[in-house]
């Protein structure tokens, strides 16, 4: 799946604000329904298979379960990311390469450089 460029603007809480550029990926319903239900199907069938190994099963048989529900929801919830994120910062003007996440109302990442917090959203 390839995904395609968006522009995007970059500001701080204070207010101050660039523009950048990153790259959009949608993912519709059925790749975010087969993905999530492999995701929770592994999860499940990793939980049996690993019944059998002593003290590890004691972890294992909560743990895998509990992943893999919290895994199945996220995913279902992901319909669509912002990744490589290229902009300069707002604060201290410097190039940030950011590494972006899911797109909903407004990503937030640091400043490599400065620390500041920046919120990150679509161009409309
Ligand atoms: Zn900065």
């Amino acid at each position: 799946m390839k995904g395609v460029v968006v522009n995007l603007t970059v500001s701080t809480e204070l207010g101050e604000s660039c523009e950048g550029v990153g790259e959009l990926r949608e993912y519709g319903p059925l790749i975010r329904y087969s993905m999530s239900f492999g995701w929770l199907i592994t999860a499940l069938a990793l939980a049996t298979a690993l019944l059998v190994i002593p003290v590890i099963h004691l972890i294992t048989t909560w743990l895998l379960p509990i992943a893999g529900a919290v895994g199945f929801v996220s995913i279902i919830k992901t319909k669509a990311t912002i990744t490589k994120i290229k902009s300069d910062c707002p604060a201290c003007k410097s190039a940030v390469l950011l590494r972006g996440g899911r797109d909903d109302h407004g990503l937030r990442e640091s400043c490599d450089e400065c620390n500041r917090p920046l919120i990150i959203s679509r161009k409309t």
